[in-house]
């Protein structure tokens, strides 16, 4: 069955201005490396606006409507010392949640097998009523409870292996038994949660930790003994991705070194709880990944992976 790609032009008109990492040309490098040949098969979709419903299920309405009411015409308004708005981040926000509920659409409706949206801003630091960490609304949290109220999934998994901890993830299912959160990530960092003894109250938050300096045999290891058991054990009728790639070694703003091999093995791994569980049902959408080499190879070794293809088989 397919695979399929979501995207939308607004995700460039987002711009935290000049030498910000989260910036544009992430998308455009993603878009470009997506246009080669062993991608052809890609079903492709253009992402849908999200609805204001969608977000309320995981965000106040007035935290809501404070973020479109801040959105300013032109020039920058910081939120906090590394997120900030201007006059296309209201629109891209928007369509990020309308990307990722298309593709839990697409996914529990059987018109694809799995989905990649490569959309920004982020979402996996968004709290509950904080933006923060380059993030404003939770797409991965959206998606899951759009899962849930519109497709009637009773357990959804979040496996999030950016390399910073999910915490706005953790916090908005803190005490929610019917989404795991599994996270992966480099511990001391940015935003400094993710220890190993933050479960949630319902046991239900898994965080397995990495050290500067780990690379692919401990971040495997992690995998394989803290988390993909708890997944295939919760049994998640759909599996989501928050796929950062800024654990990649040539990452600027973290220091764990996997490289695009180790992506597409925790991609197919990954795919192995969603076959168990949930008839392959898989949704992944970008968080970080800040270097644009290591993310156009990261992201083409994921989705290479998603479409069956064994990685690094096709050159582009
Ligand atoms: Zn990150």
């Amino acid at each position: 069955m397919t695979t399929l790609f979501i995207s939308h032009p607004s995700a460039l008109l987002h711009d935290m201005g000049p030498g910000h990492p989260e910036r544009p040309d992430r998308v455009r490098v993603i878009e470009r490396a997506l246009e080669a040949e062993a991608f052809q098969m890609l079903a492709r979709e253009r992402a849908a606006r999200g609805e204001f419903e969608q977000i309320i299920r995981c965000h106040p309405e007035a935290y809501v409507r404070s973020l479109e009411e801040a959105a300013p015409q032109h020039g920058l308004l910081h939120l906090d010392g590394d997120t900030c708005m201007n006059s296309g981040t209201w629109e891209a926000a928007l369509h990020g949640v309308g990307a990722a509920c298309q593709a839990v659409d697409e996914v529990m409706g059987g018109k694809a097998a799995n989905a990649f949206v490569a959309m920004r801003p982020p979402g996996h630091h968004a709290e509950i009523s904080t933006p923060m960490g380059f993030c404003f609304f939770n797409n991965a949290a959206i998606a899951a409870r759009h899962a849930q109220a519109a497709h009637g999934a009773t357990r959804v998994a979040i496996m999030d292996f950016d390399v910073h901890h999910g915490n706005g993830t953790q916090d908005i299912f803190w005490a929610d038994g019917s989404v795991m959160y599994a996270s992966t990530h480099q511990m001391p960092l940015f935003p400094g949660t993710g220890a190993a003894n933050e479960i949630g109250e319902m046991n239900t938050i898994v965080n397995a930790p990495l050290r500067a300096g780990d690379a692919g045999p401990q971040f495997r290891h992690a995998m394989e003994s803290a988390i993909l058991p708890r997944l295939i054990a919760f049994r998640p009728d759909l599996v989501i991705i928050s796929a950062g790639f800024d654990a990649h070694q040539r990452d600027p703003l973290a220091q764990i070194n996997l490289l695009e091999e180790d992506f597409a093995w925790a991609t197919a791994r990954l795919m192995d709880v969603a076959d168990a569980s949930a008839g392959g049902r898989l949704v992944s959408l970008l968080e970080g990944g800040y270097d644009l080499t290591a993310l156009a190879g990261s992201v083409s070794a994921h989705v290479s992976t998603l479409m069956g293809r064994s990685p690094g088989a096709s050159s582009s």
